[in-house]
């Protein structure tokens, strides 16, 4: 069959639209003259943080434990977005936070978290970051034989005991670069039960790349056992588990992404570009969904996870990041040209990089469509476009494939990456060309009314 000449015919793939949280749909409906006076004051890209669908999602993950039913307690795993919005959300909520660094710690203790309520992970931490989790009593994964040497040193020395997990090594993941073997954690755990008075071991964490339930409540389950071997060798304190996090995301339908890989094909992108793989953008069990099922999942005979945890009386602990931001945030860029090609689609340069963008970094594509917000009304017409960044780097594209709009793109409109707040707005921020950094703008919506406000600011 004859290729039709790609002149005349741009091949934009099937469309990817993004689901929208309700609040995100009156933020988008109701107030677009306040996204374009923002976006005009602060300058673009512009962060928009949601943290009331923080809030919301908090609360999921808080039934999804209630109704399993099991004890369970929630950390925000903070590196999937620095906006200080999110700390206040978890203070008020009562939950935890999840860091790696001392930047991070000082961030969550700023913020009001109590010492007691973060957990530190992350390899080989620092001496600085061991010391001060020694005294804000927060409670430590411990990723090597090595770390846990210089913890005990370290307690002895300022008389203070620490309170840790001894972060597993999946068996599933042999080639993951942390966590204890078994080997390992057996050395630890007799280390812990030779030096109670500085060490004192809560339990155990893993965290698994991919997203397969099953695979996680059957590690939990091992786990479990464990957990009760060591509290009959005489580490009592030894009641808890921390699944770490890796819940997905649904952030356009199935059946949307479902067509979307059946029908995806190089033509579809500027320059034929080709990725080695995508985030699945279209999980059919996400967030506090997949929760549910990891609880429900039958691990001993009859016993779901949740029933085991219940009987031994251990207390099960998750630390999602972007899950936890599901629908939390969206980014604004200002379209600064569009530019016609002969090859039958357009390229839009938008104001900023995809540095604010993260997943091209990654060697992949953040695929949901985009949004247009005309700066005035005009007649629809289908219009394929891909989008690239203000630099002077022929990789700086924030979309490279196609996209299909229903009106022409025109300078000064407003593209709207919607669901970004979990580890795509910030994770990857720079300040190259010596351009700033992004602002954040928090959002809070009370029926018709808008209040917005710089994040950071008390
Ligand atoms: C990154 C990370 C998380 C959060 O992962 P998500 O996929 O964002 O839920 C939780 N725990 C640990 C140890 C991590 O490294």
């Amino acid at each position: 069959m004859q290729q039709p000449s790609r002149a005349t015919a741009p091949q934009p793939s099937a469309p990817l639209s993004s689901r929208r949280h309700p609040r995100v749909d009156d933020l988008l409906g109701q107030h677009p003259e306040t996204l374009h006076s923002l976006v005009q004051g602060l300058g673009s890209p512009l962060h928009l943080m949601l943290p009331q669908v923080f809030t919301d999602n908090i609360r999921q993950f808080q039934r999804a434990f209630e109704q399993a039913p099991a004890r369970g307690s929630l950390l925000f795993a903070k590196k999937a977005n620095k906006a200080d919005c999110l700390i206040q959300a978890c203070c008020q909520a009562g939950i935890g936070v999840d860091v790696a660094s001392v930047g991070e710690l000082e961030k969550a203790l700023g913020g009001g978290v109590p010492g007691r309520a973060i957990g530190v992970s992350g390899p080989e931490k620092s001496e600085r970051l061991l010391e001060l989790c020694l005294s804000h009593q927060c409670l430590l994964a411990i990723d090597s034989p090595s770390e846990l040497q210089r913890l005990l040193h370290l307690a002895r020395r300022r008389e203070q005991q620490a309170r840790l997990l001894l972060r597993y090594l999946p068996e599933s993941q042999p080639q993951s670069r942390f966590g204890l073997n078994p080997q390992q954690s057996a050395q630890a755990i007799a280390l812990c039960r030779e030096h109670p008075r500085w060490l004192c071991l809560t339990g155990f964490s893993f965290h698994l790349g991919g997203y397969s339930s099953e695979q996680r409540a059957q590690t939990a389950s091992q786990l479990l056992d464990l957990c009760v071997n060591t509290r009959a060798a005489g580490l009592e304190h030894c009641k808890r588990l921390n699944l770490g996090g890796g819940f997905a995301v649904q952030y356009v339908h199935p059946q949307a992404w479902a067509r979307f890989l059946e029908q995806d094909h190089p033509s579809h992108y500027h320059g034929a570009r080709t990725f080695s793989g995508f985030y699945p953008y279209g999980a059919p069990r996400a967030t506090a969904d997949a929760l549910a099922d990891i609880l429900a999942t039958p691990v001993d005979a009859a016993m779901s996870l949740a029933q085991k945890a219940e009987r031994y009386a251990i207390e099960l602990m998750i630390e999602p990041g972007r899950a936890l931001l599901d629908q939390a945030g969206i980014s604004v860029f200002r379209v600064q040209g569009v530019k016609d090609r002969d090859d039958g689609y357009a390229l839009i340069t938008v104001q900023g990089s995809s540095f604010s963008l993260s997943e091209q970094w990654f060697n992949s594509e953040f695929l949901p469509d985009p949004l247009l917000l005309p700066a005035e009304p005009r007649p629809a017409a289908p219009f394929v476009a891909c989008v690239g960044g203000s630099t002077c780097l022929e990789s700086d594209m924030l979309t490279w494939r196609k996209i299909r709009f229903d009106h022409p793109v025109r300078p000064g409109d407003l593209l709207v990456y919607l669901n970004t707040a979990g580890y795509q707005m910030d994770s990857n921020e720079s300040p190259f060309h010596e351009a700033r950094l992004p602002h954040k703008v928090v959002i809070e919506l009370d029926g018709p009314s808008l209040r917005w406000k710089l994040d950071g600011l008390a």
